[in-house]
């Protein structure tokens, strides 16, 4: 029997998985990509000597022993990618440079610190600590759900199989954990530790999620990768075109053509049509579903979905390649603003700094890469855009502001400044189309959370969706699980096992 063949949008991480998947079950897949190169938004680029890694801060599960490690070896050869622990999530200082606190994966160590820095808080300290030990090792902080089977092939014994899995967790639907992080942190009397619990991670990230975080570094199971994140997307290409699936990038796809109600091929911006017996689309969800597909298969769900959800706030990165070393800084660093940072029409009150110090591609000897991460707004820079010379005047004003601050913090780097990047909402929209520019899509709230998105659409058949579009949260782990449930509906669909491994 000839093989069924697929045209996958997209060599984001989804993209790859999807494809990997695809090969081990039977399938002949070809990915289109917009870009030249794979990995979407975990994208490096080099800059001189100096190597900028804009994507993935950090790998949950790296270490073997997890379901979801066994799913990274399934696409790619983990075991040989360097990645170092994180024995250090944040560390975070104050206005006055004076007082800070390392969230590092001594827990211990970091109730002491948090009660030496307020003892006024002691109760509210005791709980949160007694919360983050409660996940230490626990399962859900690699899964959180995302190994259950998609909605599509459900059952009710998948359904109980996740409400048992998820018992840990029910406790976080209701009361102070199920709030924001920003909320949450009005339980604590401290001002710079009611900033400190609010920035931990996002302010609208819901605080049980921070808590998953803090327990999951001090498990042992938080990676960086020491040679960037491309390694890791490089190694997942490497298994999809040794399984023989074929990519064509600079290919950007401007239509997905259908008759009869079912999809079958492409239209690229060259004019060239491609068809296959399935398409899927790893690309952006809002310009999947409206614009390659026209908005003809949407329901009330999908169109709510799109009209109210908030994504995550694109970032501004600026990279800075520096003659000088930070050999014992933590790798993310938060620095409280005497003067909050002025950005479009919002006001930052902390320098979020990402410093490079963890491998020794990014910088020659002696020098390093550091990395100032800003959460802003896409119509600001999108409309700056429009005119290229204010857009670039603007983006060299915003780093030499950044850089007079961190003057401050670290005396004297100015002068050792070799390099700037910036890259704004509008450059990760240009590389990789993500609706707004976002990093991970849909923002992680207790209701979106709760909604299971399809990856199938409305009346369509033979098409369907994977990535952070359709698995709110998003992340590295949601990306490649949902490129995984393509395969495992196509073989349930089809009466088929569904494979992990190729098969010759
Ligand atoms: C700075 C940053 C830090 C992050 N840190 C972490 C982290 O620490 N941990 C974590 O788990 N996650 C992290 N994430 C999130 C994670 O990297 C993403 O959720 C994940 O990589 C998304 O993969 P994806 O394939 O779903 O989407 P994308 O990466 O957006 O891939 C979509 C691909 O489709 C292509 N495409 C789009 N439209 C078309 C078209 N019309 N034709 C052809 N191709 C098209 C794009 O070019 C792109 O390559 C981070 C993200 C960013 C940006």
């Amino acid at each position: 029997m000839s093989k069924k063949s697929m045209i996958i949008i997209g060599a984001g991480l989804a993209g790859l998985s999807t494809g990997c998947y695809a090969q081990m079950n039977g399938y002949e897949s070809k990915i289109y990509e917009h870009h030249s190169v794979p990995g979407g938004v975990a994208a490096v680029w080099k800059r001189g000597e100096f190597l900028i890694d804009g994507g993935i801060h950090f790998l949950i599960g790296h270490k073997p022993g997890t379901p979801l490690y066994d799913v990274y070896s399934e696409i790619c050869d983990i075991e040989s990618i360097e990645i170092e622990e994180m024995t250090s999530y944040l560390s975070f200082t104050d206005k006055t440079g004076t007082k800070s606190i390392e969230f590092s994966q001594d827990i211990e160590k970091l109730e002491r610190d948090m009660l030496e820095l307020a003892p006024e808080d002691e109760d509210e300290i005791r709980n949160f600590i007694k919360e983050v030990k409660s996940l230490i090792g626990s399962p859900l902080l690699t899964d959180l759900g995302m190994s259950t089977a998609p909605p599509e092939i459900r059952g009710r014994l998948d359904s109980l199989k996740e409400m048992w899995e998820m018992r840990g967790f029910l406790k976080y639907f209701r009361g102070k954990y199920s709030k924001s992080a920003g909320e949450y942190a009005e339980h604590f009397q401290n001002p710079f530790l009611k900033t400190v619990i609010n920035w931990l991670f996002s302010p609208s990230s819901p605080i049980w999620f921070v808590i998953m975080v803090l327990a999951t570094v001090a498990s042992g199971q938080m990676g960086l990768f020491k040679g960037g994140c491309h390694t890791f997307v490089r190694s997942i290409e490497e298994r999809y075109k040794s399984f023989g699936g074929q990519i064509q990038y600079r290919a950007t796809v401007e239509k997905i053509i259908v008759e009869d109600d079912k999809a079958v091929g492409i239209v690229l911006a060259d004019g060239t049509a491609h068809r296959a017996d399935v398409v899927v689309s790893a690309a952006d969800g809002r310009s999947t579903i409206f614009k390659l597909l026209g908005g003809e298969y949407i329901d009330d769900k999908i169109k709510k979905r799109y009209d109210t959800w908030k994504p995550y706030d694109p970032m501004i990165a600026v990279s800075l390649g520096v003659s000088r070393t930070f050999d014992d800084e933590t790798p993310l660093n938060a620095f409280m603003q005497k003067e909050p940072i002025q950005l479009s029409d919002r006001e930052v009150p902390l320098l979020f700094l990402r410093i490079f110090n963890h491998g020794d591609v990014f910088a020659p000897e002696g020098k390093s890469v550091i990395q100032v991460i800003l959460e802003t707004e896409w119509d600001y820079w999108a409309n700056l855009r429009e005119n290229k010379e204010q857009y670039d005047a603007e983006k060299e004003k915003l780093a030499q502001n950044l850089i007079d601050r961190l003057d401050e913090i670290y005396p004297g780097i100015k002068l050792q400044v070799e390099k700037i990047d910036v890259s704004t909402p509008y450059t990760t929209w240009r590389y990789t189309l993500g609706d707004r520019g976002s990093p991970m899509g849909w923002l992680m709230t207790m209701s979106t959370i709760m909604e299971q998105i399809p990856r199938t659409l409305p009346g369509l058949d033979n098409f369907y969706m994977a990535g952070h579009w359709v698995l709110p949260g998003g992340g590295v782990p949601s990306s490649i699980y949902t490129g995984r449930n393509v395969a495992q509906i196509l073989c349930k669909r089809e009466g088929r096992k569904f494979r992990t491994k190729l098969e010759h």
